[in-house]
């Protein structure tokens, strides 16, 4: 890794752009514009997550906040496990461990600078970590492994016969950094009393070993008062997602990613309930007025992303949705697993959702092992594509409900167990009538594809396909 790199604390260095973003708004609109000068690469971000007003200004305000919580975690007291975005950090604050998730912070790492994480990146293979893994994990994980970044207690993840390179990332870290290590593995059928008892049992093993590393026992008052939020959070998210069905959706191209990165930073915390009152607030208002979300004021086409995002090139490519006035209808990663989720009573698929009862304190733990495994991506891509809740029936489910007039695919190289069935899932959701984009960019990492390549091929297949 290059030397100037490491002159720096890694964490800290995230945390002072984040906290400069979160206070840009304080001044005169003229003090904004003028420091906008300041920040060429950063400012397309900036500009486009503060334009949605109060949401923005919030989420701004909690990723600050996560960072500053990272900074500081251990003169707070607390222990600190890096972990996945698709492991609710709902236990963790439970037990007063601080998450640090890597794909998120890889994701701000991008967002933040030109250079983007590649030199993060490219040191886990210095390290001897393969290249062909996910660029989300290793875009942040390079800085902890180069000993640049916060200090480590203990490493979690949930992604055994999910995502192999994502599972290797973290059973890889925890073996370099000579770490406690804990996975909870996925069975390939999400429901069933076999399924449930496992995750049950596995949960507990989970707690356990918490208990063990951060020298505390679980309070089940306090996961009570963690859980009694996430469920708050999860009825806000039921009514964003049953505003997204109007036409013109009058949800913001962007709410989705506020909806799962408030999540992945502060499931079960009052600063994620904060984001998603400030959008809830503004969307309907929209849907009083009947406007659209979009940044130009009129929705024309109204897709579904079937994976993740892009994150790369300064989030051009949601500002690209924008220019063509492209509603974003979700993604994998936005959607509520939670029993009262529209989705979840248009079909009725209550089997493949879990429910809360916090008023149950023997329940509580049995909840939690529940909601953990209907997280994104461990919920929908652990069994074959076309089995029973599995990512076609979601994908195609979805789509269909939101009114989608089109699918896209977006990951990583990778992602070995979504590139082996996508041209399969694809060629089903083209059979039901949705156009299909699989695109070959890098969520994570601009140096995979070229923005110029990127637009292009997304035009291309726009325009072929008479939907622009
Ligand atoms: S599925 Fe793809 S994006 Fe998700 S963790 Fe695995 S390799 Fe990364």
């Amino acid at each position: 890794m290059r030397k100037e790199l490491k002159e720096y604390n890694f964490d800290w260095m995230l945390w002072s752009c984040f906290s400069a973003a979160s206070r840009l708004k304080s001044g005169t609109e003229k003090e904004y514009q003028h420091m906008l000068r300041y920040i060429p690469y950063f400012r397309g971000v900036v500009e486009t997550v503060l334009a949605t007003g109060k949401p923005g200004q919030k989420f701004i305000e909690i990723c600050a906040k996560y960072l500053d919580n990272l900074v500081n975690a251990k003169e707070r007291g607390y222990k600190t496990a890096v972990t996945t975005f698709c492991f609710s950090p709902v236990i963790f604050y439970a037990m007063d461990i601080m998450p640090i998730c890597l794909e998120v912070i890889s994701v701000m790492l991008t967002f933040t600078y030109k250079r983007g994480s590649a030199d993060f990146l490219d040191f886990c293979n210095e390290a001897g970590f393969t290249e062909t893994s996910c660029s989300s994990q290793r875009g942040s994980l390079g800085a902890y492994l180069a000993g640049v970044g916060a200090d480590i207690d203990m490493i979690v993840t949930d992604t055994p016969g999910v995502c192999d390179t994502n599972a290797n990332a973290f059973s890889f870290a925890a073996a370099y950094l000579n770490k406690p290590f804990f996975q909870l593995d996925m069975p390939p059928d999400l429901t069933g009393n076999r399924s449930d008892e496992y995750h049950r049992e596995d949960y507990k093993a989970l707690i356990a070993f918490l208990e063990e590393h951060s020298g505390r026992k679980l309070d089940l008052e306090k996961l009570r008062a963690t859980l009694q939020e996430a469920e708050k959070q999860d009825e806000l998210i039921a009514e964003l997602e049953d505003l997204a069905r109007f036409v013109p959706n009058p949800l913001p191209v962007t709410y989705n990613f506020f909806v799962y990165a408030s999540r992945f930073l502060f499931a079960g915390m009052p600063e994620c309930t904060g984001v998603l009152e400030a959008m809830l607030e503004v969307a309907k208002q929209n849907a009083l007025e009947g406007k659209s979300g979009i940044a130009g004021g009129t929705e024309k086409v109204r897709s579904f992303f079937c994976y993740i995002d892009h994150y790369v090139q300064s989030l051009k490519f949601w500002q690209m949705l924008d220019e063509y006035g492209i509603c974003y209808q979700g993604n994998i990663l936005s959607r509520s697993w939670a029993s009262n989720a529209p989705h979840v009573k248009e079909y009725g698929t209550y089997e493949a959702a879990y429910s809360l009862h916090t008023d149950n304190l023997e329940k509580l733990i049995d909840d939690i092992a529940l909601l953990n495994s209907r997280m994104p991506m461990i919920k929908s891509i652990r069994g074959p594509y076309d089995s029973p809740y599995m990512w076609l029936q979601d994908t195609l489910s979805l789509a269909k409900m939101y009114k989608a007039d089109f699918i896209v695919y977006n990951g990583t190289p990778g992602c070995r167990n979504t590139w082996g069935m996508v041209k399969l899932l694809a060629r089903d959701t083209e059979k039901e009538g949705f156009p299909t984009f699989i695109m070959y960019a890098d969520a994570f990492d601009e140096r995979v594809q070229s923005w110029e390549t990127t637009r292009d091929r997304f035009l291309e297949f726009l325009t072929v396909r008479r939907l622009i």
